[in-house]
């Protein structure tokens, strides 16, 4: 459906159910087809009473095996409705498996889809996901597939299914009297162009339209993303103001969307009565020079009204297509994204000698934010970083998580360059302790055993025994089962760096990045985090991005980082003695 993009793998897997679907829609025009036929001699019959010579039902009576003699009307008056009804079966038959199966083709292969996004998504750099609204993303894995589902359904169904029923359709309709088929058809062209033109249109409101959603479920997930702080501040009207343009936009692009959809159906009616009217009064001509049977013509008739309805389904295509191949764009575009694995199979499972931190330089834009940063990171020791906002800690973490690749410079392990590692490899020997853990809305112990997969029930609680979350854990009712809800917010800061504690002594990680809590912590959890930093460092890497310097007094060396270049380095008293940056920060913070 979309040029760059390889949709077949998704639906040849379901190959086999298309070509029942196929089967069905077979069945479905020719007991269309036969109906059609039908109806001619059933008039004539009950009109007349009686067949007479060269008359077609009885010899396809025959056909099925049913002898009828021209002068038993009770037989065949008893027959006939059976037969229409028969036929009315089948191509019920027909149409029930070739709408089921066409569904279970669609929707089989979006179920793959879906996986995909999902998991294509959970592979995207970093770079990309911030970079992209979680609006955009989520209407991606749910609108846009749902387009793809149903042209795939009512755009592939109806082309098989319809072109086939009108080929039948046809096909009787030339066997009857083909000259008055001629001028009746001659008509068809007429109708493709104006059906080509709304297509188009359509295509480029169903686009304007797909991103306008994106809008309206951004600005939504946004507000209720901030809700509280849109409360603190007083901002729901200025949120509701910004709402309204991006509200009015969607109401303009979804009204446009209808007048077009709602001008479709009345031209294709419009333009099959000119035809009809047409065919009509030629019938009318040729019947009355005794050229045309009226019992031709009115199975050719029958024929020609059964063909409205694939027609206009063939008319319609279009508005299933366009905003089809729309959607499957736009899915098309992120499952092209490159996603971060570099491909690599190298794998490291622990660090011996250290991490080598070497002339390491990285720009977001123009402005460099870490400007030849020099570090070592030795094993069983305690590295602290400190400097003010904006000096590019965080920046150091993501590259040392691999989220970012360095313009120039450095990370090696023991003397390798990380990135020539497999990122899966390399990050299972990280835990990091986030400022603000995330939890996911399950249990508490769930929430923790996430820090290592396969761990035992046993690990999972020594390690939340260590982290202290097990004192605040007992006092819940539920214990460990209790759930945390979306966001962890019943939790306090405290409580949520003590289970992403529990996380990263479960990890038994080579290298434990620390970003600590701006806010001031309950003295419980300072003191339960102070005491488990003294036993991670012993058995990792500890490197601490720290805010309140009673932390890390003790840390083996302190590295002060001030915009994008580490400043000062040593101990706590050696960098004291210095009177430097780090002396001024230490007199502030024990002033207050
Ligand atoms: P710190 O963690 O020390 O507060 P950061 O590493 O977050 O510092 O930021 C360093 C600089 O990089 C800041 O000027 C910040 O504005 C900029 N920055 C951080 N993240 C991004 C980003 N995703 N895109 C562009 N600039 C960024």
């Amino acid at each position: 459906m979309s040029g760059s993009f390889d949709w077949s793998k998704y639906f040849r897997p379901y190959k086999h159910i298309f070509v029942a679907a196929l089967l069905f829609m077979m069945l479905n025009a020719l007991a269309t087809g036969f109906y059609a036929y039908l109806v001619g001699p059933v008039v004539k019959f009950i009109f007349t009473g009686s067949f007479s010579e060269g008359d077609s039902l009885p010899s396809l009576l025959g056909l099925l095996g049913l002898q009828v003699g021209f002068g038993s009307r009770k037989a065949v008056l008893l027959l006939l409705p059976g037969l229409i009804l028969a036929s009315a079966l089948l191509k019920g038959i027909g149409q029930f498996g070739k709408f089921y199966l066409m569904g279970a083709f669609g929707e089989k292969a979006l179920f793959d889809i879906r996986a995909d996004i999902l998991a294509h998504i959970h592979r995207l750099p970093m770079e990309r996901i911030e970079s992209e609204t979680g609006g955009a993303l989520l209407s991606r894995l749910s609108q846009d597939s749902r387009l793809i589902g149903e042209a795939v359904v009512n755009a592939l169904g109806s082309l098989f299914s319809d072109s086939m029923k009108m080929l039948v359709l046809l096909g009787v309709a030339f066997a009857l009297d083909w000259r008055l088929a001629c001028i009746t058809f001659f008509l068809l062209p007429l109708v493709a162009l104006p059906i080509i033109q709304v297509g188009r249109r359509l295509k480029r409101t169903a686009g304007v339209c797909q991103s306008e959603t994106a809008a309206l479920s951004s600005h939504v997930l946004e507000d209720i993303r901030a809700a509280r702080m849109i409360r603190h501040f007083g901002l729901a009207d200025l949120r509701s103001d910004l709402f309204f343009r991006i509200n009015k936009n969607f109401l303009a692009a979804s009204l446009k969307s209808y007048a077009i959809r709602a001008f479709a159906s009345p031209l294709m009616e419009l333009i099959g009565a000119l035809g009809l009217s047409a065919t009509l009064a030629y019938a009318a001509w040729r019947m009355d020079r005794n050229t045309l049977e009226p019992e031709h013509f009115v199975s050719f008739f029958a024929a020609v009204l059964l063909l409205y309805e694939p027609m206009k389904n063939l008319g319609r295509l279009n508005n299933w297509i366009q905003p089809g191949r729309a959607g499957a764009a736009r899915v098309a575009e992120l499952l092209n994204w490159k996603t971060e694995d570099n491909g690599s199979v190298a794998v490291i499972d622990e660090i011996r000698e250290g991490i080598a931190i070497e002339n390491l330089r990285f720009s977001y834009g123009e402005a460099p934010v870490l400007d030849g940063v020099n570090l070592k990171l030795h094993p069983g020791s305690m590295t602290a970083l400190v400097g003010p906002s904006g000096a590019g800690k965080s920046t150091l973490l993501r590259l040392l998580l691999r989220e970012r690749v360095p313009e120039s410079g450095s990370i090696c392990a023991d003397a390798v360059d990380i990135g020539a590692f497999s990122l899966e490899s390399w990050r299972r020997l990280i835990a990091v302790v986030e400022q603000r853990p995330l939890l996911f809305d399950d249990t508490i112990f769930n929430n923790i055993a996430l820090g290592r997969s396969g761990a035992k029930r046993d690990e999972v609680l020594l390690a939340a025994e260590k982290a202290g979350v097990t004192r605040f854990v007992c006092d819940l009712q539920h214990g460990f089962e209790t759930r945390t809800g979306e966001g962890g917010l019943m939790l306090s800061e405290g409580q949520l760096q003590r289970i992403a504690l529990a996380r990263a002594f479960l990890r038994k990680a080579a290298l434990v990045v620390l970003d600590e809590a701006t806010s001031a912590l309950d003295a419980e959890s300072e003191k339960i985090i102070a005491d488990a930093m003294r036993e991670l460092r012993r058995d990792s890497i500890l490197l601490v991005v720290a805010h309140r310097l009673s932390t890390i007094r003790n840390a083996d060396r302190i590295a002060v980082l001030e915009r994008g270049r580490i400043t000062e380095e040593g101990t706590h008293s050696e960098l004291l003695a210095l009177h430097g940056k780090y002396a001024a920060f230490a007199a502030m913070q024990f002033e207050e």
